[in-house]
């Protein structure tokens, strides 16, 4: 008696489910079969929305070819393809699918609806599928082209839902895969919604630098190269960034091989030796690299997500790649350049050529005259600076004789420029300072003031129009109470009634800053100082605080010898390094960090 027969074949929906897997992982491939999809059907607009991370839905909408209603029952059966006829074929792919696994794949695992019209067809055709079933086929009134939407991605397979990753992963990747495609075809329109607000919106007929000025803004262009190579049968192209402008991970290096996104080791290897010596091992460039070759060279069919490829030829890909990374970099004469056979140890690339590229690609900044400003009272300007690892670089030794008690922050200063639309950047003896403009202006105003007050010299400016300020009542008390300080300070003053008072005079240190905005800062200052502010020269110091505050605040930006007036300036204060209200003026960073940083001592 032979025994009861095991082997079964599975039900053309289970083995579906199960081949789904391969091409179906999370909602971003989904997005990728279909935006694929749309492209070779010759759109040129694909519009995809997305709700819930792509748990709830993931649709894609073309402008292409469509299908015919025949097609488009056929279009969701495994292994059914417009794309290839035979094995042959396999050789030369020209299309992005030809598995014609895809949309099998995701319409047995969620609730499925397409509806596709072609040029010259009366009416439309909707398919609607749950779980691998077809419930529906009818007319369908729709525009030429091809709308699919996928609900509730795994419904019907707890065990992959389970992989699913949060709100936020999932998102990630699925921006991630429309980025992908958005770069890999320019020239189509494209848009992206998410949870119902537009999120990218990207013209048609875009060049690769429009495209990426509309991902990621007009700045990050800057930070890039252009590439553009060829190297036997090899066609590369595309932006590498500088190597200035590193990440610490590998997100932005897109390849495109023949137009199809990408991860070939053979590239990303190259890549990197691309880049060897210019950028920190543990960093990463943003690449955007478009290869091109014979299709007959490469060969798309090693895996189902057709994300690897295998080259005929992979060392003509790597030197290609290599080169055309460093032609952008770094100068022609770059010997890696060189042709090859010239022993194995390659020398590092000239630091000249590196630097100049880099100077080349710094933002446009104001000119300056870098002068030395000497801040010893002899004038004498001292030599430069050297920052050498072994000259000891402590303040009191090279500081001249002859300094004025020796509490200068430094004997000499060169400004260089200015950062963040704020910083001034200077050298000085001991290394690299960096000034807050405001921070010292007001130190600077402070010390001058108090100084012209003891002196009982204080300048006065008549308004030319008076200025009616009213304060809160709890400050008009504190005003009123210090009225003839503020008139021995040089505030012309008056009562004028209730909580009112008239400016007509300020100390003309501070002409242009605004009588109010001084008031009322001088009444919270002296109330803070407490019981302090029973003592007069506290109170003093309140009122000057206030003032310098407000005259610093109503100054438009400093121009290059304002600048330098002021360093020279706070180079000579009684307490330099901090304004009034005790905020750094000055961040040092001394010769002997700057060289422990850079790893010579
Ligand atoms: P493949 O893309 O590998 O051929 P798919 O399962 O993704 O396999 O698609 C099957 C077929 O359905 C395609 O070959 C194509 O003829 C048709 N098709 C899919 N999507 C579209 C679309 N957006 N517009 C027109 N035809 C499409
Ligand atoms: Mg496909």
């Amino acid at each position: 008696m032979s025994s009861k027969a095991l082997i079964r074949v599975l039900p053309i929906n289970v083995a579906n489910k199960i081949a789904a897997g391969e091409v179906v992982d999370r909602p971003s491939s989904i997005v990728k079969e279909l935006m694929e999809n749309a492209i070779d059907a010759s759109a040129t607009q694909v519009d995809v929305e997305i709700t819930a991370g792509g748990r709830k839905l993931v649709s894609v909408s073309d402008n292409g070819a469509g299908m015919n209603r025949d097609d488009a029952i056929l279009s969701v059966e495994r292994h059914a393809t417009s794309k290839i006829h035979d094995v042959d074929d396999i050789e030369r792919i020209a299309t992005l699918g030809f598995r014609g696994e895809a949309l099998a794949a995701i319409a047995s695992v969620s609730r499925f609806r397409l509806v596709t019209c072609t040029k010259g067809e009366d009416a439309g055709t909707e398919v609607v599928i749950t779980g691998g079933k077809i419930q529906d086929v009818r007319d369908f009134g729709a525009p030429v082209g091809t709308q699919i939407e996928v609900r509730d991605i795994f419904f019907n397979v707890p065990a992959r839902r389970k992989f699913l990753r949060s709100y936020e992963t999932e998102m990630s990747h699925v921006r991630d895969e429309f980025i992908t495609q958005a770069l890999a075809h320019c020239a189509t329109g494209m848009s992206l919604k998410v949870d119902g607000r537009a999120t990218y919106n990207l013209a048609r007929k875009s060049t690769l630098a429009d495209r990426l000025h509309d991902l990621f803004g007009s700045s990050y262009l800057k930070s890039l190269r252009d590439i553009g190579h060829s190297h036997a049968g090899v066609k590369v192209a595309g932006f590498a960034s500088l190597p200035v402008a590193t990440r610490s991970d590998r997100n932005e290096i897109y390849v495109f091989i023949n137009g199809r996104p990408t991860s070939a080791p053979v590239v990303s290897n190259a890549i990197r030796e691309g880049y060897r010596t210019l950028i920190p091992g543990d960093r990463f460039p943003s690449v955007f690299l478009f290869v091109e070759m014979d299709s007959s060279l490469v060969d798309v069919n090693v895996h189902p997500t057709k994300k690897e490829v295998r080259f005929r030829n992979p060392g003509d890909v790597r030197d290609a790649v290599i080169a055309a990374i460093r032609r952008a970099l770094v100068a022609k004469d770059d010997p890696l350049l060189r042709p090859a056979g010239q022993g194995k140890d390659r020398p590092e690339p000239p630091q000249a050529a590196v630097t100049q590229l880099l100077i080349d690609n710094l933002p446009p900044t104001r000119v300056f005259n870098y002068p030395r400003i000497p801040q010893a009272p002899d004038g004498r300007i001292p030599p430069p600076a050297v920052p050498s690892a072994t000259q000891k670089t402590s303040g009191t030794e090279s500081a001249p004789q002859g300094m004025p008690g020796g509490t200068a922050p430094w004997s000499w200063c060169r400004v260089l420029g200015q950062i963040g639309k704020l910083y001034v950047l200077m050298e000085t003896e001991d290394g690299l300072v960096l000034v807050d403009p405001h921070a010292a202006h007001e130190r600077v105003l402070f010390e001058k003031y108090l100084g012209a007050i003891h002196k009982g010299r204080v300048d006065v400016q008549t308004l030319l129009i008076p200025e009616t300020v009213e304060l809160k009542p709890k400050d008009a008390i504190v005003v009123r109470k210090n009225q003839d300080l503020l008139k021995k300070m040089g505030f012309g003053i008056s009562e004028f009634g209730a909580d009112t008072f008239v400016v007509d005079a300020l100390p003309s240190c501070f002409a242009g800053a605004a009588p109010s905005s001084i008031l009322a800062e001088a009444a919270h200052n002296i109330e803070d100082a407490g019981s302090r502010g029973g003592k007069e020269r506290s109170r003093e110091e309140a009122i000057a605080q206030a003032a310098c505050k407000a005259a610093v605040k109503a100054r438009d930006r400093l121009n290059l010898d304002e600048i330098e007036k002021l360093v020279v300036e706070l180079g000579k204060a009684e307490m330099p390094y901090t304004c009034p209200h005790g905020r750094p003026t000055v961040v040092f960073m001394s010769f002997s960090e700057i060289n422990r940083k850079f790893g010579r001592e």
